[in-house]
């Protein structure tokens, strides 16, 4: 049983002439855990993916995954990896049983045919299993592209936008899957811009221009937001603070007016997790 982190990158950079899509990106994922990597277009969510599967060569940095180099290694990883890129990278032309057979196929997989059937059917493809890829709809797209990177269970996922066009209904099983896999020790680290996905995860990672504005567990990214209370004063009259530590702030502010009397009610409004996100990204832009 290997231990140490599932993936783990230091100081990863990577510029595109003035652009630096990656800008000494360091991050730590844990095996067994759901990893969220959320950023607005253009932040370096795809750059980052592509540089964990291997497929892109950093000009500095590292990113080692499952123990190995990703760039050196990626042969060997190949197999023990489940790549879903952001656009589907599958033969038009075919259908999703060939798409995946041919897929399958390349890396050796034994017991293919029992793969593929439980990774359509996971993903309801199963009745459209030869249909060619040209006739379905983008949603169909991702969950084929999807059950591609699911094919022989691999011990680690990495997925770039899963469910966007995905139908909620659908998104949710995605999410019930991704939670199972967890429960049996995969990993599974995933772009997203739904904030509704990101605080699904165990961690989530913000990006913003390549930088890592932050690594954290979403309710500990929720904690550092700022909470604006309202007093209610007798008489009509209220005053606002924005405080970020209402709990030490409020005893300092009713003693203000005096702890038994003259404050008719308080009201506290904190914010949510996506504001604090956004926050965050606006504070670094
Ligand atoms: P989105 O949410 O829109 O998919 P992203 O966070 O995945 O965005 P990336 O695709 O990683 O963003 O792009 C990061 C930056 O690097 C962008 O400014 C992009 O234009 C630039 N970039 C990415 N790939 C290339 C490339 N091959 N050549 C030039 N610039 C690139």
């Amino acid at each position: 049983m290997e231990t140490g982190p599932a993936i783990e990158i230091r100081g990863l950079t990577k510029t595109y002439g003035a652009i630096r899509a990656l800008d000494s990106a360091s991050l730590r994922v844990e095996r067994g855990s759901i990893f969220g990597l959320v950023g607005p277009n253009g932040a370096g969510k795809t750059t980052l993916i592509k540089a964990l599967c291997g497929v892109l060569r950093p000009d500095s940095g590292e990113a080692l995954v499952l123990g190995a180099d990703s760039r050196a290694g990626r042969h060997e990883l190949r197999p023990r990896l489940g790549y879903m890129p952001q656009t589907p990278s599958l033969y038009e032309d075919l259908s999703p049983m060939e798409n995946l057979h041919f897929f399958g196929g390349a890396s050796g997989l034994e017991g293919l045919a029992g793969h593929v059937r439980e990774s359509l059917e996971f993903v309801r493809l199963w009745d459209r299993r030869d249909d060619p890829i040209h006739t379905f709809s983008g949603g169909m797209r991702q969950r084929a592209s999807l059950a591609c990177a699911l094919l022989g269970d691999p011990e680690l996922l990495i997925l770039d936008e899963p469910t966007a066009g995905v139908d909620p209904t659908l998104r949710q099983s995605f999410w019930d899957h991704f939670r199972f896999l967890c429960g049996q020790g995969r990993t599974i680290f995933l772009s997203t811009n739904q904030m509704e996905e990101a605080v699904r995860c165990d961690r989530v990672a913000v990006i913003l221009r390549g930088r890592i504005l932050v690594s954290d567990t979403p309710g500990a990214i929720e904690g550092r937001g700022r909470a604006v209370v309202t007093i209610l004063l007798a008489g009509g009259a209220s005053e606002q603070h924005e405080t970020s530590d209402y709990e030490r702030e409020l005893p300092r502010l009713l003693k203000a007016h005096g702890l038994e009397q003259g404050v008719e009610g308080i009201r506290v409004e904190r914010q949510g997790f996506e504001d604090v996100i956004l926050s965050l990204i606006q504070e670094a832009e």
